[in-house]
């Protein structure tokens, strides 16, 4: 099979090729609002009125979740969804176009991981798409997911079990990267986040401390508990927190304290026997101090799988588009990038990377791993960003708003569009898309790790947005994109 470049994918580059200058001010529109998960306001609504005037009918508010939406076109089958994020994490402010440090606004939030790109494609590929429905008469839905708090790992789960992917035929995932490829096999791990808040009674820690109960020694000795498991866990396991709450001066017994923990495990079985465990931890803990226990779970996620056959679909596109030209002054600025990040000075591949059997499971998880055991999911790397460098260090900044992540969305936006069009020319295609994921799934059975009516943490974010929004407002773009 070669990807052919039909009238109706010409179309969707044509448009794509043309509105280059529309894509680019929404990508650097993202990067400048820099907004953390859940608090994504603008950059939300900005891709949504894109999408609402490009004819999509728009939803908004997925799940619980204020920042998330879903615009559709079309109707009858088959239904292609894509999906992707665009928050940014906090102290991540990054001067684009500098290759040292270089924060735009001091301790402010800020996209060093690309997101602000992977919306942007998003949106792009989503109106070339439809203009290429519309105007070559291809049948079937077109299913655009606005996912919130990715580094949260947090909304996609919740979108699943409410039903958004039940009529999905394949979905598609975009993702910077410094490579232009498609990949599949199972390529991360499934998490479960959860808050362990220990409550207590308060009391003065001077006079009276044998009245007190001490939600702060609970939390001391769940996270004593879990260092002692840690010798029996199996050794691509993973345990972390962070203390959310801890008392607020020596002399007042902490009345409230609380964990917020990550588990992971490479599956969805092993992670939930990892929070079964934690939570039997808890429970010892707070018999220990007479507190009681409430456990907030935040989101469950499987780990992340790719479907080789829109793997080969997408693969196929990319290599009819190919990989951008860098020029000389792009090729040097990212080599003094990479050496002062200490890695390899590769410069940008000149060539997209081929297909290869299936990629390793590493050890990040994404919250888009749900869809992937639904229904087939395609995932698509596009390279906006340097060879090498580590997501949520200043470096992953420093390319997100240049000509340089402009040239890789357009290609990648590209790359999507002609998949999605593959899908909708050749429906037949989904049959073997089937059969491969069918295979690929090997009887295991898809089910929430959510536990039963859990509602998403809605203020997440929400203080440490708020004061950044105004001092950052000052470096929004002055321009707004209009795709024409
Ligand atoms: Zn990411």
């Amino acid at each position: 099979m070669s990807a052919i470049a039909t009238n109706a994918k010409r179309g969707a580059f044509d448009f794509l090729d043309r509105n280059a200058r529309e894509l680019a001010i929404l990508s650097d529109s993202i990067f400048y609002f820099g907004e953390l998960g859940l608090q994504e306001y603008e950059t939300a609504g900005l891709m949504t009125s894109l999408l609402e005037e490009a004819g999509f009918l728009v939803q908004r508010g997925l799940s619980g979740f204020e920042t998330a939406f879903l615009a559709t076109y079309g109707s009858g089958g088959p239904v292609i969804a894509l999906h992707t994020e665009y928050d940014a994490n906090p102290e991540n402010s990054q001067k684009s176009g500098v290759a040292h440090r270089e924060e735009i606004l001091e301790g402010a939030p800020g996209h060093c991981e690309g997101h602000n790109v992977n919306g942007a494609v998003l949106v792009a590929a989503a109106i070339a798409i439809k203009r290429a429905m519309q105007e070559y008469g291809l049948s079937g839905t077109l299913k655009v997911f606005g996912a919130p708090a990715e580094e949260q790992i947090l909304s996609r789960p919740y979108f699943v079990r409410d039903g958004y992917f039940d009529d999905v035929d394949a979905a598609f995932h975009n993702h910077i990267s410094g490579e232009f490829k498609a990949i599949h096999g199972i390529t991360h791990v499934a998490l479960i986040s959860a808050v362990f808040r220990f409550l207590g009674e308060s009391v003065h820690a001077s006079t009276a401390p044998w009245k007190g109960r001490d939600a702060l020694d609970a939390i001391m000795l769940m996270d004593a508990g879990m260092a002692q498991h840690r010798e029996h866990m199996r050794p691509e396991m993973r345990a972390h927190r962070i203390v959310l709450e801890g008392g607020h001066q020596p002399n007042v017994i902490p009345a409230r304290a609380s964990l917020w923990w990550y588990f992971r495990d490479p599956t969805a079985e092993g992670v939930k026997s990892l929070f079964d465990k934690a939570h039997k931890i808890a429970q010892g803990a707070a018999l220990m101090t007479d507190t009681s226990l409430e456990i907030d779970v935040l989101s469950a996620v499987w780990p992340v799988r790719a479907n080789q056959t829109l793997a080969e679909i997408l693969q196929q596109n990319i290599e009819l588009i190919g990989m951008p030209e860098w020029s000389a002054q792009e090729q040097d600025f990212v080599r003094s990038l990479q050496i002062q990040a200490k890695v390899e000075p590769t410069g940008m591949p000149l060539t997209p990377t081929p297909l290869r059997g299936p990629s390793p499971q590493r050890a990040p998880s994404n919250d888009c791993g749900d869809i992937s055991w639904k229904v087939p999911m395609g995932r698509l790397s596009f390279p906006s960003n340097a060879p090498n460098l580590s997501f949520h260090h200043w470096s992953a900044g420093a390319l997100l708003a240049t000509p340089l992540a402009h040239k890789g969305a357009l290609v990648g936006a590209k790359a999507l569009s002609g998949a999605v069009i593959d899908l909708f020319e050749q429906p037949h295609m989904l049959d073997e898309v089937r059969r491969t994921f069918k295979d690929e799934l090997a009887g295991v059975t898809y089910a929430s790790l959510l536990p039963e009516g859990q509602q998403p943490p809605a203020a997440l974010n929400k203080d440490m947005m708020e004061r950044w929004r105004e001092p950052m407002r000052a470096f929004y773009m002055k321009e707004r994109p209009n795709f024409r």
